[in-house]
C-alpha cells in the first residue's frame, strides 16, 4: 500500500553541541541534505543553539524545532521559554520527551499545557509516547501509550490535531542500542496510537497524523523501520548528532 503520509526524520541533539560544534553539524548536513524533498527534515536544537539554526539553515529544506517549552506566555518563571519566544526562531517543539518525563517531573497534563501553547502560536509539536521496560514487561504498553495521546493531545479541535506530530518512543529503546522490532514498533502504531487518533480526531485527520518511531535509529535499522506500514519516519536522539549517521537515517525514509 502507497503511503500518503509524508515522512519525517527529526534529529533531537538533547544537551549536546556548544555553538561551535553546532555550526560544523549544521553546515555539514545542509549540503548532504539539500536535494531532499520527499521528507521533511527537522533539527531540534538546545535553545541557544536556535538563533545559528535558524540563520544557518535559512532557505534550506531542513527546519529547526526545539526540545521544550513553557506553557505561561511570560512571567517570573526563571530559566524558562515560552512559546511565544520560540516562534520566532523554529517551526516544531519536541514536547513530553521521555527524558523530561523521568528528570523533570513532566505529566500527561503539562505535556497537554504546553501543545496547547505551542499550537497557540503556530508551533507544531512533536509529542513523545511510549513505556518504560517496566511496564512494557507488565504488558502495560497499550494501556500507557493510550493514556498518554489521549490525556497529552485532549482538548484538541481536529483542525489542531492535524498539525500534531506523534512520536512513539519505548523508553527501553532510547539510548540503550535496543531498538524495537519493526514488527513490535508497527504493532503499537497501528494498533495502539493509530486507532485512538482517529476515534479522537476522525477517520481523515486521524489517518493523516504522523507517528514517527524514536529508539536507537541508525542507518543500518532505519529503511526497514521506515518501510512499516504506519511508521512515518523517525525521531533520532543518538545518532543526530554525526552528519553521516544523520543524513544515512533520512536516506532511509527515500
Ligand atoms: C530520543 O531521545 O528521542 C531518541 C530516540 O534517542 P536515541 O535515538 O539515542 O535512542
Amino acid at each position: 500500500m502507497m503511503k500518503t503520509r509524508k515522512p519525517m526524520v527529526a534529529g533531537n541533539w538533547k544537551m549536546n553541541k556548544t555553538l561551535g560544534e553546532a555550526n560544523e553539524l549544521l553546515e555539514a548536513l545542509k549540503p548532504e541534505l539539500k536535494d531532499i524533498e520527499t521528507v521533511d527534515l527537522v533539527v531540534c536544537t538546545p535553545y541557544i543553539d536556535l538563533p545559528l539554526a535558524k540563520e544557518i539553515l535559512a532557505e534550506s529544506n531542513i527546519k529547526v524545532g526545539a526540545q521544550n517549552l513553557h506553557w505561561e506566555a511570560s512571567g517570573a518563571y526563571t530559566g524558562e521559554v515560552s512559546a511565544s519566544m520560540l516562534k520566532d526562531l523554529c517551526d516544531y517543539v519536541i514536547i513530553g520527551h521521555s527524558e523530561r518525563r523521568a528528570m523533570f517531573g513532566e505529566t500527561d497534563e503539562t505535556v497537554n499545557k504546553k501543545v496547547i501553547a505551542a499550537l497557540g502560536v503556530g508551533l507544531q509539536p512533536i509529542v513523545c509516547v511510549g513505556e518504560t521496560l517496566e511496564e512494557n514487561e507488565a504488558g502495560q504498553t497499550e494501556a500507557v501509550v493510550d493514556r498518554m495521546v489521549r490525556e497529552g493531545l485532549k482538548g484538541l479541535s481536529n483542525e489542531e490535531a492535524a498539525k500534531i506530530v506523534v512520536a512513539y518512543e519505548p523508553v527501553w529503546a532510547i539510548g540503550t542500542g535496543k531498538t524495537a522490532t519493526p514488527d513490535q514498533a508497527n504493532d503499537v502504531h497501528k494498533n495502539v496510537v493509530r486507532p485512538i487518533l482517529r476515534e479522537m480526531f476522525g477517520k481523515e485527520v486521524g489517518n493523516g497524523m504522523r507517528i514517527l518511531y524514536g529508539g536507537s535509529v541508525k542507518p543500518s535499522n532505519a529503511a526497514e523501520l521506515f518501510g512499516q506500514s504506519d511508521i512515518d519516519g523517525g525521531l533520532i536522539g543518538g545518532a543526530s548528532l554525526k552528519a553521516a549517521d544523520f543524513v544515512g537515517i533520512v536516506k532511509g525514509a527515500l
